[in-house]
């Protein structure tokens, strides 16, 4: 999983208008609502939005293929492979292509397992149960190492994410049989 949490608009404090370079105040515009980022000089409303990961998890003879990560943030733990969707990308030709990338395999998608999101993390990640169908497993892009995981084996003391650890629990369950 590229870059899922500490990124972007989660912690970045944006401080001049895109559109004509005016400072931005936030203000309360709707009760219910959260704070937003207005233009002190064109009104615009600078609206900081969700950033959609997708990602996919599968196996390879049984066994989960995990990736440990090259880069920050969470350098050094296993995650399965995914990144930012592009806009005017669909999610699932996101999914199929950040596995490609960082995991050197084509895929075919089988289902979606769920969307995962959590509260004061910009980021909504797409995981979809996934099946090879080309290349060999190898690390490449963010990777540094890629290998394959019985469900007894996962080491979920060292995986990336919360969404990690929360996807990998229900694909073990819906797909393996396991439990965890
Ligand atoms: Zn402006």
């Amino acid at each position: 999983m590229s870059e899922e949490e500490g990124h972007a608009h989660g912690h970045v404090e944006y401080r001049f208008c895109p559109r004509c370079g005016g400072g931005l105040e936030k203000r309360k515009l709707k009760v219910i609502e959260p704070e937003r980022l207005v233009c002190l000089r064109c009104s615009f409303i600078f609206y900081l939005d969700p950033k959609v990961i997708a990602a996919t998890i599968f196996t390879i003879e049984g066994r989960v293929a995990l990736l440990r990560r090259g880069v920050e943030p969470a350098i050094g733990t296993w995650v399965f492979p995914g990144g930012y969707v592009d806009r005017g990308e669909s999610v699932r030709d996101a999914a199929i292509r950040e596995t490609q990338e960082e995991a050197n395999v084509e895929v075919r998608l089988c289902g979606l397992l769920d969307v995962y999101s959590y509260p004061n993390s910009p980021n909504v990640i797409v995981v979809y149960a996934a099946e090879v169908i080309g290349g060999e497993l190898r690390a490449c892009d963010e990777s540094v190492e890629a290998r394959t995981f019985s469900a007894a084996e996962i080491p979920w003391e060292e995986l990336g994410f919360e969404s990690t650890k929360d996807a990998l629990r229900d694909y073990l369950k819906l797909y393996l049989n396991a439990k965890t």
